[in-house]
């Protein structure tokens, strides 16, 4: 190992008290006095690490080595230290930390890159707060959109009045956006949070890409009558129409035994909701994701005419609108290829896995080339004070992303 592992622990610890809730969790909001606590520890240890220090209009904390070359565009890693409101302690900390740690390698052997390295704890990547996420990495490659700045939190206060109270000038976002072409490619190393390396016995995953959800909203509608009255032949039953939509969206995501696909309803809403009349209105989302573009598109198709089939088999009428649409995001094969030698090189046997939940490298996969190292978490349990990974897996994690690192710097000019 050339990375220091104790003080890599001892970085962990330190961050885990700030925003602690019980033992083992965390609630660090974003734009709130507790995030300020973390990026003021976080900028502590770039200090050490010979960087320089802001934090931009987003409240993005950036830490900076400048290259002998600051004509290069930019090497960037990162994550993020904001969490859930019951989060735990290693979900985007582990990418800031093992960032810093591997800039902190750099330095004490004396290696003097001629590319500048950024290192970014992003703003709001968890997006409970305004019910929007990866602001921050969005925000630096322009890509806000209308009203984000008017959104509200639970007491009413907007993300502008967040982000002033953060000592952000939401006027000044311009000033912090990244020009097209300034960065060379970008690096993020997270827990998995999903079950697949702890059940593979494996420490570290290469990522193949981020998953596109697609998020339906689907409206059916029959007819209300009298439970007790209306015989069954007659009945236009929403809620039984509904049902058997749930049961397929399950199938249609199960077709092909351990594939990527992942089909979800997640919520359902009947109206008018009483137990003696038959359900006239049921309305409940589906959220499907695929790291097969193709293969989600054909799905979504048979969900499509499986909704049509069931509606008119109970004489509903439906309706189906699109919430969200993103497309899979596919990691850059030349990243992947050294984040495999890495692994090779600590003889680690990394499977390639792709990434359910987003992250902020999928904002950046829009500006640059992207790269994701997935260190295994217990049981595959994230969003909650439960969440763990190891001192011993995260370390092995930091050492493949500064070999990575190594390699990039030495090798992509
Ligand atoms: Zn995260």
């Amino acid at each position: 190992m050339t990375i220091n592992s104790a003080r890599l622990q001892q970085h962990f610890e330190q961050m885990s008290e700030i925003g602690k809730l019980g033992e083992t969790g965390t609630c660090r909001p974003t734009m709130t006095p507790v995030e300020k606590k973390a990026f003021e520890l976080a900028a502590t240890w770039m200090l050490d690490a010979n960087m320089t220090i802001r934090i931009d209009s987003f409240g993005n904390l950036i830490g900076r080595l400048y290259g002998t070359d600051p004509s290069l565009p930019v090497l960037m890693m990162g994550s993020h230290l904001d969490s859930q409101p019951y989060g735990g302690r290693f979900d985007g900390v582990a990418g800031v930390l093992c960032a810093i740690e591997a800039v902190n390698t750099l330095v004490e052997n004396g290696i003097k890159p001629a590319r500048t390295i950024e290192i970014v704890s992003f703003a709001d990547e968890e997006g409970w707060r305004f019910n929007k996420g990866l602001f921050g990495s969005r925000g630096i490659l322009g890509r806000l959109e209308d009203g984000e700045l008017q959104r509200t939190d639970k007491d009413g206060i907007t993300r502008e009045q967040a982000l002033i109270d953060f000592g952000c000038d939401p006027t000044k976002f311009k000033e912090s956006e990244y020009p097209a072409g300034s960065i060379f490619c970008f690096l993020e190393l997270h827990i998995e949070q999903g079950p697949i390396l702890d059940l593979a016995r494996k420490p570290i995953g290469v990522v193949s890409g981020i998953s596109g959800p697609l998020w339906l909203t689907v409206k059916m509608k029959g007819m209300a009558g009298h439970t007790g009255s209306v015989p069954m032949h007659l009945r236009k039953d929403a809620l039984v129409g509904a049902a058997e939509v749930i049961v397929a969206v399950n199938e249609i995501a199960n077709q092909v035994r351990g594939a990527e696909t992942v089909g979800t309803v997640g919520t359902i809403n009947v109206f008018p909701a009483s137990r003696n009349i038959i359900p006239e209105e049921v309305t409940f989302t589906v959220d499907l994701r695929d790291i097969d573009h193709s293969r989600r598109n054909r799905y979504e198709a048979q969900l499509r005419a499986r909704i049509n089939d069931i509606a008119k088999k109970h004489g509903l009428t439906y309706e189906i609108t699109e919430d969200t649409n993103s497309e899979p995001r596919y990691c850059a094969g030349w990243i992947k290829e050294i984040i495999h030698q890495q692994c090779a090189r600590l003889l680690l046997d990394a499977p390639e896995l792709m990434s359910g939940p987003f992250h902020d490298a999928l904002a950046l996969s829009y500006a640059c080339d992207y790269g994701m190292i997935f260190v295994r978490c217990k049981d595959g349990i994230s969003h909650n004070p439960l969440e763990y990974a190891s001192y011993e897996d995260l370390a092995l994690g930091a050492e493949v992303l500064y070999g990575t690192v190594l390699d990039i710097l030495s090798n992509k000019n």
